[in-house]
């Protein structure tokens, strides 16, 4: 008999359809996330499930799952997963690192690139008919970015991968990190070095009680006046009335999220109406080929748990 496994979102055909070679799959079939009542009725009675960082996997949903034995995110993060009361009760949990790390990289890059050179703000003007004059000597002048330190807030692999692109922008790469990484193409700073050194600082880390609200008014008002923040890790690591008052107050030159504490983010947040702010709808590892990565190592991540074998990324 074919395991009974659960999925939360559709995506990628193939990848589902290989999972159906091997599974019973029970597919929740409309284009937006999972409802609540869903998902814990049909949870119940299944093998696997795969779920997505919409999903919010507590305990409730965990023990509705009672006879559960692994869970695979669509995602790097788990943060949307209690993963250690999922492991308490003997369920394997998987993620799907790596292969998003490029993407979202880049995103950072392209992110921080936006909102140096303006880039996001200069389409506005041309397009709102703002743009009069061939060319000034002072108009919509930017930040330069060679030469400039960049700070790492968490190098692990996307973090690395930023620094790698910084260093071809001949920018000198700084880091804070739990642990003292010793590579050779960044420094490690303490956390209140990171802050105060830093012309931008990109947001790489993961979202835990720790790192929660870790860049707050404080970690604002220690930045340089003419620094931009970038934060393509996770929301709720920045505390965003502290960042709109730093923002408009000109504590620092910018920001550019890709994350938010609510997603998609509240249009009512006075973020939206700043100008030196560049907004993108959680985009780090939107590409055609990565999400395609990510759909097939989901599937093998949860075919090779229930095989009951060890998946290649466990949390
Ligand atoms: P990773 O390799 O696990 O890196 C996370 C880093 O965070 C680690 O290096 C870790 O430091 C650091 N960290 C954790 N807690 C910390 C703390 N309290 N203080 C300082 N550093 C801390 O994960 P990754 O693959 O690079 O992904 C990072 C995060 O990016 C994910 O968790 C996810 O939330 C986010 N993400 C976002 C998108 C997007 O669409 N925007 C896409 C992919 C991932 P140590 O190594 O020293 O322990």
């Amino acid at each position: 008999m074919k395991p009974k496994v659960i999925v939360t979102r559709n995506f990628s055909g193939k990848w589902i359809e290989r999972l159906k070679e091997f599974a019973d799959v029970t597919l929740w079939q409309k284009d937006a996330p999972a409802d609540r009542e869903w998902l814990i009725s049909n949870v119940k009675g299944k093998d696997g499930a795969i779920v997505m960082l919409t999903d919010s996997v507590d305990r409730e949903l965990i023990e509705a799952g009672k006879g559960l034995k692994a869970i695979s995110t669509m995602s790097v993060g788990y943060d949307h997963i209690d993963a250690e009361y999922a492991r308490k009760n003997g369920i394997v949990v998987s993620n799907t690192p790596d292969v998003l790390t490029d993407s979202t990289a880049d995103m950072g890059m392209a992110l921080l690139l936006s909102a140096a050179r303006r880039i996001v703000e200069g389409d506005r003007l041309v397009r709102n008919k703002g743009w009069k004059e061939k060319w000034k000597p002072d108009f919509m002048l930017g930040l330069e970015v060679s030469g400039k330190t960049l700070g790492i807030y968490g190098l692990g692999r996307i973090g690395k991968a930023v620094a790698e692109r910084a260093r071809a922008f001949s920018m000198n790469v700084i880091y804070y990190s739990r642990t003292d990484k010793r590579v050779g193409f960044a420094e490690y700073v303490d956390f209140k070095k990171l802050l105060s050194e830093s012309d931008f600082l990109v947001v790489t880390v993961s979202l835990n009680e720790e790192t929660r609200n870790s860049i707050d008014k404080a970690a604002l008002d220690a930045m340089k006046n003419d620094a931009i923040l970038v934060n393509i890790s996770r929301g709720p690591v920045v505390d965003e009335i502290a960042l709109y008052e730093a923002l408009k107050g000109g504590n620092i030159a910018g920001a550019a999220l890709d994350v938010y504490t609510e997603e998609p983010v509240n249009l009512d947040s006075p973020l939206v109406n700043l100008e030196n702010i560049v907004l993108s709808p959680h985009l780090g590892s939107a590409t055609i080929e990565t999400r395609d990565k990510m759909a097939e190592l989901a599937v093998t991540n949860l075919i090779e748990a229930l095989k009951g074998n060890r998946p290649k990324y466990t949390v």
